[in-house]
């Protein structure tokens, strides 16, 4: 489904991915773990477009993703949700949820978008309470759920997820992560999960890239990953938001 061949890409002259290269298939969930700085949100920008790969290809179905702008990429039915959420705070939550139907609105009737809106009301029965509401005023847990169905209005087939445990009490954390298990179980939604909490990541991904400065040094299931000592070691020691 995505394809990611010796891809390449960093900051001016500073190099950050080097030679990566990883799968994931149609349904699976799968994971990039790695600490602070190994090129995780690099990685996720490069596949949406918003940074430019230096080489390498990105093959999304038949399309090679590489020289096509983020819109496009969204439009092709690969979303981003960013670190950070990155939500329009002076909107409401509804308002930001029709802007994830952006760049399919002129092809889609009204009545689509708001079949859409519904299903994520249904997904997220908290952001329908809180329709009205202006997303700056969300809890952290809220921001997420609204980010990701921000990104489900663009009809995905492969989302991108950026950190999605960052700043969240444990608690959350095990409910966001719930939510995107049931993305997949129940809609078959594709997803490229990039993680610092390794171990919920690893708990609903089936498979998994250790990325370190830049590099992937390690791949397996996810079972095999919790199990390998390294990772237990580099990544599993101390969770910075407990675990799921
Ligand atoms: P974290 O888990 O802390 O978010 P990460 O694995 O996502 O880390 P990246 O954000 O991809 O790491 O950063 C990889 C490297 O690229 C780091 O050394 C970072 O300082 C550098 N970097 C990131 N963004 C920029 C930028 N806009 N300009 C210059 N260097 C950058």
């Amino acid at each position: 489904m995505l394809r990611i061949k010796n891809l390449e890409a960093g900051y001016g002259p500073l190099k950050v991915l080097r030679k990566v290269s990883m799968h994931i298939g149609p349904s699976e969930i799968v994971t990039v773990i790695g600490a602070n700085g190994a090129g995780k949100t690099t990685l996720l920008k490069t596949i949406s477009g918003l940074l430019c790969a230096q080489a390498g290809e990105i093959i999304f179905g038949k399309r090679n993703l590489r020289l096509l702008p983020p819109e496009m990429i969204v439009f092709l039915g690969c979303s981003l949700v960013p670190e950070g959420r990155q939500l329009f705070a002076p909107m409401t939550v509804r308002e930001n949820l029709i802007l994830g139907a952006y760049v399919q609105y002129r092809r889609r009737r009204q009545e689509e978008v708001k079949e859409d809106l519904e299903r994520v009301f249904a997904l997220f029965p908290r952001l329908k309470e809180r329709e009205t509401q202006l997303a700056g005023t969300l809890s952290g847990g809220e921001q997420q759920m609204l980010a990701i169905g921000r990104a489900l209005l663009s009809r995905p087939a492969v989302l991108l997820l950026d950190e999605p445990s960052m700043g969240l009490a444990p608690r959350l954390v095990r409910e966001i992560f719930d939510h995107i298990a049931r993305l997949r179980r129940e809609r078959g939604v594709t997803i490229l999960l990039v993680e610092q909490n390794a171990r919920a990541a690893l708990s609903i991904a089936d498979r998994g890239y250790v990325l370190e400065t830049g590099r992937v040094v390690l791949e397996g299931t996810a079972e095999d990953l919790l199990a390998n000592r390294d990772v237990q070691r580099a990544y599993l020691g101390r969770e910075r938001n407990g675990t799921p």
